[in-house]
């Protein structure tokens, strides 16, 4: 398997989830091993800031990456459809702290990504087959990979605390079709009861009852309707995958999460890139 990039640059744009700030993203090709990189373009120097895992920071609801004093957000939805694209070097261009929530999912990229065409590079892909079984978290919030050779396969349990947001579970095996059909449609979520306090720490200042799923305590979803019945599941992959891609390697491996959010997910990765060298 060879390293990839795209053909063509394209321009993306729009508001923060968590920021509310309005960013502009110009996504070009880069060379092989170069790997994702984003770069500050409004910080003086236009600093780098590589998707590596080294690079991962504070994990607020979203993934955070920080390299010096530059800090790039929200980065996962993007990650997660470079990974599923099988994309390895791309470089990003943004003239703010946050990706683009967009409609809260990652079909904007998907679209944008698979416009601008694959361009395969002369050096091997990295490729990371799992050996050892890893398992991080505990009691209801468990995360395990274990060897499985064919690809990525994940399987997900959703439960939550509150009776009306239901018991959801998904099972897949990772490639592009699937991602495009059955992951990159699926929508970020929150509790109506959460958003107040979110807001007062200061993230979801972009969101909205349009670019987020809003639960009602009744379980409806407020000014919205569902793409899929089980959309919350399917979110919850997509930022999986956009977690595991901080590995920097095609994996192999069988995910199984019951309740992880991205906090977890960064323990398993980091528990990953350690054992399994
Ligand atoms: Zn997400």
């Amino acid at each position: 398997m060879q390293q990839q990039t795209i053909q063509n640059a394209f321009t993306l744009s729009g508001i923060g989830l968590h920021t509310g700030a309005e960013v502009h993203v110009h996504v070009q090709p880069a060379p092989a091993d170069a790997g994702i990189v984003f770069v500050r373009s409004d910080l003086p120097g236009k600093p780098r800031v590589e998707a590596r895992l080294e690079n991962l920071h504070q994990q607020m609801r979203c993934t955070t990456l920080k390299q010096g004093n530059a800090e790039v957000i929200t980065t996962e939805h993007l990650l997660a459809t470079c990974y599923a694209l099988q994309l390895d070097n791309l470089l990003v261009e943004m003239d703010g702290q946050e990706m683009p929530g967009i409609d809260g999912s990652a079909l904007p990229f998907y679209q944008a990504l698979s416009k601008a065409g694959v361009q395969r590079q002369a050096a091997e892909a990295k490729e990371l087959v799992l050996r050892h079984e890893v398992q991080v978290g505990k009691e209801k919030a468990l995360l395990r990979a274990s060897s499985y050779d064919k690809g990525l396969k994940i399987e997900y349990v959703l439960e939550h605390d509150v009776a009306y947001v239901p018991a959801q579970y998904l099972i897949l095996e990772l490639s592009a079709e699937k991602f495009a059909r059955e992951i990159a449609p699926a929508r970020t979520f929150v509790l109506k009861r959460e958003v107040e306090h979110l807001r007062s720490v200061g993230l979801g200042k972009g969101a909205n009852t349009h670019n987020t799923l809003v639960i009602a305590e009744n379980g409806t979803i407020i000014e919205n309707t569902l793409r899929f019945p089980d959309e919350f599941v399917r979110h919850k992959v997509l930022d999986l995958i956009g977690d595991l891609a901080l590995l920097g390697a095609r994996l192999k491996a069988f995910v199984s999460a019951s309740r992880s959010g991205h906090q977890l997910n960064a323990e398993l990765v980091r528990e990953i890139a350690k054992t399994q060298e």
